[in-house]
């Protein structure tokens, strides 16, 4: 039997009963691709669950108010996703009568929506024959073949697209065929594999050659881009602090933060800085001592690493624009950020 149809047939019987596989509502399906973009499957199912009991439909989620819809997301990180996702149910609702696109020409259109959710959502939804390309099937296919251009390189990804293009057009369910390999990737073809229980164990070229550690081949990393962030945690006699929202189309656009100072590295001392004087200035704010409680972490992104320090600092008025610590955890925070306010805050 061919590797495609082995692949399909195996899915059929093996494949996991999960909530967005109940049925091929789109609406569904692209929620759950959005939400398992950068999240693992045990935490996103219930993501996905309480997503979906919040709002059942496009109508819903298009009607709700952006800050719902943060909070659903809250705790998941990359929160763009979640506001590309309402900007989309808007889209549909009110410029496409709420009829969800069903080609990927359409469906591409919509923002946050790019080729691989493009091919999943049409694929599985309207049978069209676009194949999937994600970290599971990159892995799965360049092993099998035994392919060693860097898969996180455009000539990689191309490549793997080919195939997957030549593989979907000789099975019968372009969905089943793409999920399968999705789900592959994830069960069997994982990073640490267990070839000899493996069906593929006697054609895969990776695994004949004894190269399945060197592939998935990878360029050579970049240094990650470092960060240092110095939020002002004031805190009044009344227990009210201050907080704002990220403007800058940056990480954490559109969520809650402390007043922050970055800085080009860790600052030993913030109270005495000219950027503290700055802020507190233009703020009227004036501190009770010059006593700092300072916590310090490490968090690590995609992209970057952040260095963040929270300085607690009483001031002598009333913050007249400040909120009760005690009501902090009813806004959008960054998870580090919330971190820091459960564990030391409230
Ligand atoms: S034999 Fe190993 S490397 Fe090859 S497809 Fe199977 S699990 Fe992946």
């Amino acid at each position: 039997m061919s590797f495609e149809n082995q692949l399909v047939k195996w899915y059929t019987i093996n494949k996991r009963d999960l909530p967005w596989r109940k049925n091929k509502d789109p609406y569904r399906v692209w929620i759950s691709e959005i939400i398992l973009q950068q999240t693992r499957v045990v935490q996103g199912i219930k993501y996905f669950n309480n997503f979906i009991k919040k709002f059942p439909t496009v109508e819903s989620l298009s009607s709700s108010e952006e800050s719902e819809v943060l909070k659903m997301w809250k705790g998941l990180g990359y929160y763009n996703r979640a506001i590309n996702l309402h900007k989309s149910a808007k889209e549909i609702s009110n410029s496409l009568n709420g009829l969800f696109p069903n080609t990927y020409d359409e469906l591409i259109k919509l923002k946050g929506i790019g080729d691989y959710t493009a091919s999943a959502i049409s694929s599985i939804c309207f049978n069209e024959y676009n194949p999937v390309v994600d970290g599971n099937v990159l892995r799965l296919l360049s092993r099998y073949y035994g392919i060693k251009i860097p898969i996180d390189s455009v000539n990689g990804q191309k490549g793997i697209k080919e195939i997957g293009k030549k593989l979907i057009n000789k099975v019968n369910n372009p969905g089943d065929f793409n999920q399968a390999m999705m789900e592959y990737g994830a069960l069997l073809c994982t990073p640490f594999p267990d070839c000899e229980s493996c069906i593929f164990s006697s054609t895969c070229i990776a695994f004949k050659n004894n190269e399945v550690e060197i592939i998935p081949a990878k360029s050579i990393k970049k240094k990650l881009k470092e960060r240092f962030l110095n939020y002002l945690v004031f805190i009044d006699s009344e227990q009210h602090t201050i907080i704002n929202k990220r403007i800058n189309k940056d990480i954490w656009y559109k969520l809650d933060e402390f007043p922050l100072i970055e800085s080009k590295a860790e600052i030993k001392n913030i109270i005495i800085s000219d950027e503290f004087k700055k802020l507190t200035s233009t703020k009227f704010i004036t501190i009770k001592n010059q006593k700092e409680n300072i916590y310090r972490l490490k968090h690590i992104l995609s992209h970057q690493i952040l260095y963040i320090s929270f300085h607690q600092i009483l001031v002598k008025d009333c913050l007249e624009s400040g909120i009760h610590l005690s009501e902090l955890n009813n806004y959008n925070f960054p998870v580090p950020l919330t971190n820091f306010i459960n564990k030391l805050l409230i």
